[in-house]
């Protein structure tokens, strides 16, 4: 019996965003209420990039594909979990670490799970010294010709790299059609090795990336 494991954040009023000023504070409303025998709804303001998500390869390439231009069946497939937990802040998942750890396979979703998101969600460093790929792991899952990478942190790159305008590792997943999946969460019970992976985002017209409800099977 297979068990499943629901790696995405909730996302809630005044969430923490990407510190960038293009990412919108999160808004999360009730316009109406129960009230007088009326029916409950809300109306949602967020950033494409805030909580568990999807980033298209349109995101840093303007040829790259939008969101709603992936086949859907690439958000749904087989890959492999590999675990980098308790390295402390900053810490580089290089391309050895990634060969140390098991094989890699044409088509997979490559899911890294460092516990940065269980630990460090809603503090200020969240954001400012999450663990990240190095370039050279980059390389490698283009060579190896996989659909996806995802992790436990909010960018696969430094964010040292992103407050200089530096996405090596965005820049050569999403150049080659890799897509990648951020801020999951919940992965320590996940035990290393072959999984199943659903992350389907939400279908935005010509969007740069989504929210997506992430489930992983093992
Ligand atoms: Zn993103």
């Amino acid at each position: 019996m297979s068990k499943f494991v629901d790696a995405t954040l909730s996302i809630y009023d005044e969430m923490n965003s990407f510190p960038a000023d293009y990412h919108h504070d999160t808004e999360i409303k009730r316009t109406q209420t129960h009230q007088d025998g009326r029916c409950a709804a809300s109306c949602f303001k967020f950033s494409s990039h805030t909580g568990t998500h999807i980033d298209a390869p349109f995101h840093f390439i303007p040829e790259g594909q939008k969101l709603d231009e992936i086949p859907v069946n690439k958000f749904i497939g087989t890959g492999v979990l590999m675990k980098f937990m308790d390295r402390g802040p900053e810490a580089e998942i290089t391309a050895a670490d990634i060969r140390n750890r098991g094989e890699l396979r044409k088509g997979d979703i490559l899911i890294a799970a460092t516990g940065w998101s269980d630990e460090h969600f809603g503090e200020k460093s969240y954001f400012q010294k999450n663990p990240y790929l190095s370039s050279e792991a980059a390389e490698m899952m283009v060579e190896e010709e996989i659909t996806a990478v995802g992790i436990d942190a909010p960018t696969l790159d430094s964010s040292r790299n992103l407050q200089q305008d530096k996405a090596p590792v965005h820049k050569s997943l999403l150049g080659n059609g890799i897509y990648a999946i951020e801020s999951l969460t919940n992965l320590a019970a996940v035990p290393e090795g072959r999984i199943k992976v659903y992350a389907l985002p939400l279908k935005i017209k010509d969007g740069d990336g989504a929210q997506a409800r992430v489930v992983i099977e093992y």
